[in-house]
């Protein structure tokens, strides 16, 4: 079943301890799409400016992503974001946001998009994710992520937003932020509380934790050496988590946690290299390869 994604498309500046890019393709909605292209077809809203290389529309178009939704407004600029690793590589600090063209963004969604069954909204401003979700009268499981910049500066929508999600997806430390509490299997039954039916929170290196009413557990990462640049780990998590829900057309408990380990199989192959580097030469193949090692690693 298709599966619509709303949230950023950006140019991104990325510093590691080894290396740093400029103004490479990165942006929430990017990453997940892509991830989520290995399972479903995926339909694409955002909006970028005239600095944006046709070039990137291409790739994701190759990946049967479809970007009729991807508007391009003249005499603007592409949203920007620039973030610096610490050694541990987990880590990290924003560095600069630049919104450009995505602070006044207002979806439209056209008739069809509104009637996908499966919806997420990515990483951006709540009120958007809220106006998106408000079009989207046919989405029958809606999930969306965030980010300690919304916790802090736009709280009320959030707390809105939360009210009328089935799922959230956020990083440990944005749990904490959002609940101010540090035991994170507290923190994930709080922010369960706050609205959504089911909330993961993603661990970087150490996976990432599932909670609903019924259900509390945790899913290691997959193991790497090659941690190149983590930016979009996340990000292709949920994509490729959505992907399979979307691809099967259900989301009973089961499914969700097969689910939430292809999530972290793909997250494994986004840090290995810049960008969507990695991802792109992948197959679903070698995803289901990866898979059937993490499961293996996991049976005792
Ligand atoms: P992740 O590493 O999965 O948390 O996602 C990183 C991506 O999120 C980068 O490609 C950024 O372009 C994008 N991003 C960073 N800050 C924001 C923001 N405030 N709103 C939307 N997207 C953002």
């Amino acid at each position: 079943m298709p599966l619509l994604v709303v949230g950023s498309v950006a140019l991104d500046s990325v510093e590691t301890p080894q290396e740093t890019r400029h103004n490479v393709l990165g942006g929430s909605a990017v990453f997940f799409s892509f991830a989520a292209s290995y399972f479903t077809s995926v339909k694409l809203v955002s909006v970028v400016g005239d600095d944006w290389p046709d070039a990137h529309t291409q790739l994701l178009k190759s990946r049967n992503i479809d970007t009729a939704g991807l508007q391009v407004v003249p005499g603007e600029a592409t949203f920007r974001w620039r973030g610096k690793y610490l050694p541990n590589m987990n880590d990290r600090e924003t560095l600069e946001v630049h919104l450009n063209v995505f602070e006044h963004f207002d979806p439209v969604l056209p008739d069809d998009y509104r009637r996908s069954k499966f919806l997420f909204l990515a990483n951006g401003a709540p009120m958007l994710q809220l106006k998106v979700l408000e079009q989207a009268g046919g989405a029958q499981l809606a999930v969306a992520d965030t980010m300690d910049l919304w916790i802090r500066e736009q709280r009320p929508a959030l707390d809105q937003l939360l009210r009328r999600l089935d799922g959230l997806v956020l990083n440990d430390s944005e749990a904490k932020l959002l609940t101010g509490e540090e035991n994170l299997v507290r923190a994930g039954h709080i922010v369960r509380e706050m609205g959504p039916k089911f909330v993961v929170i993603k661990k970087g290196e150490h996976g990432a934790m599932f909670f609903s009413k019924h259900e509390t557990y945790v899913l290691p990462a997959f193991p790497t050496e090659q941690v190149v640049d983590p930016t979009g780990a996340g990000d292709s998590f949920a994509g490729a988590m959505m992907g399979f829900l979307a691809e099967r057309g259900e989301f009973d408990p089961v499914t969700l946690k097969k689910a939430m380990a292809y999530g972290i199989v793909v997250a494994s192959y986004t840090v290995e290299a810049f960008s969507l580097d990695r991802l792109k030469g992948i197959s679903r193949p070698e995803i289901d390869q990866r898979l059937s090692l993490y499961q293996k690693m996991l049976s005792f």
